[in-house]
């Protein structure tokens, strides 16, 4: 299992933090740099009660950590770890919008802390596909993607905070506000990741992220419509963002998004091959759209091509197919949702979803 090193301790600090700040006032943000060097830490994994059994997302304390699920734990939870999980796709945030797939600092805040009331806790692109899903009993996860490494997403102000408005200040602002979501998220940058142009700020950048239990991977190196190159340019763009990242410190990226949503003539492509020597291989594959992803555990769950749910409203296109309208959906049809039982080893669901599962998961179902 590969871990988070020093997302923990950030979460500490949040916590910390939280009960000073009802105290003393919301004049320092608790997420500086953490206090200890996370390298030569013994890296922990967030246990889901840690995260979560303060916040208004954990609706019981008795939770994790040390929870074996049974069915009639599972039951009581409705729990139901074959449900759909929303992977939520943004670009850049900006003050004043400029495309349509632009949003607003307000618009991404309203979005983050609405999934936190409604019981979600993000988990990374890379933690989602590969199964890697401990969260407490009862909460929801969210898969929260940006792309294209915009520089609305982060930068380090020179008090070493992110600057107000990126993506990563509003996310930390609102795991701050409420403890039990996890402020984690997955960037798919290309060459110049978060518009730097220095090498040493762009791995200054990576190891911030990657220390807080960020996942930074892997986008292209040009960002080409895949489908239009040859099958040499489509490795040759892959393979030089592999190792622009590897040179950046990044870890190896687990998964990849499509740019554009756009697939090369041979799928395969897409997440195996090789170019100059050197091959690449990833766990998953993300698409551009446009519903809920089902459960990394079914049997219809389609690595390479995951699909994703705009950010947005419901106006136009987006009637069906963004944000908005699937959050709602998903409220309206909690029975379709994945809930969490509280176990990570155990996957629990309602008998309905028994035949559904991948066969070599099946001595870990827990049915009710
Ligand atoms: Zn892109």
């Amino acid at each position: 299992m590969r871990s988070a090193p020093g997302l923990t301790h950030v979460i500490g600090i949040i916590n910390v933090a939280v009960m000073v700040v009802a105290v003393v006032a919301l004049l320092v943000l608790p997420f500086g740099e953490p206090a200890g060097e996370p390298a030569g830490e013994v890296p922990v994994r967030p246990r889901g009660g840690s995260a979560g059994e303060r916040g208004p997302v954990a609706p019981r304390g008795d939770g994790a950590p040390g929870v074996r699920a049974t069915p009639e734990w599972a039951r009581e939870i409705g729990a139901n770890e074959m449900g759909l999980v929303p992977v939520i796709m943004y670009h850049r945030i900006l003050r004043k919008r400029v495309a349509g797939i632009d949003r607003t600092p307000g618009q991404l805040r309203a979005e983050l802390e609405r999934l936190a009331r409604a019981g979600y806790v993000p988990v990374t692109a890379a933690e989602f596909a590969t199964g890697r899903i401990d969260i407490p009993a009862g909460t929801h996860p969210v898969v929260l993607t940006f792309d294209d490494g915009n520089p609305s997403h982060f930068a380090l102000g020179a008090d070493g905070l992110p600057l107000p408005d990126t993506a990563v200040r509003i996310l930390l602002e609102v795991a701050q506000r409420y403890p039990g979501f996890r402020p984690v998220a997955t960037f798919w940058v290309n060459h110049d990741p978060f518009g730097f142009r220095d090498r040493e700020r762009q791995r200054a950048a990576v190891r911030w992220l990657t220390e807080r239990g960020f996942e930074v991977a892997n986008h292209t190196y040009g960002h080409p419509d895949l489908r239009r190159l040859s099958k040499k340019k489509v490795s040759e763009v892959i393979v030089r963002q592999q190792r622009l990242l590897e040179r950046l410190g990044a870890p190896p990226s687990e998964t990849f998004a499509l740019p554009y949503g756009s697939r090369p003539k041979k799928r395969s492509l897409a997440h195996d091959g090789s170019w100059d020597g050197t091959k690449y291989h990833f766990d998953a594959v993300f698409l551009a759209g446009a519903e809920p992803s089902v459960s990394p555990y079914a049997k219809s769950f389609d690595r390479y091509n995951i699909p994703r749910i705009q950010s947005n409203g419901k106006n136009g296109e987006c009637r069906k197919w963004c944000s908005q309208h699937w959050l709602e959906w998903l409220d309206e049809h909690p029975r379709e949702r994945y809930t969490s039982d509280g176990d990570p080893a155990h996957i629990s669901m309602p008998q309905r979803f028994r035949g559904k599962i991948l066969a070599k998961l099946r001595r870990l179902t827990v049915v009710y």
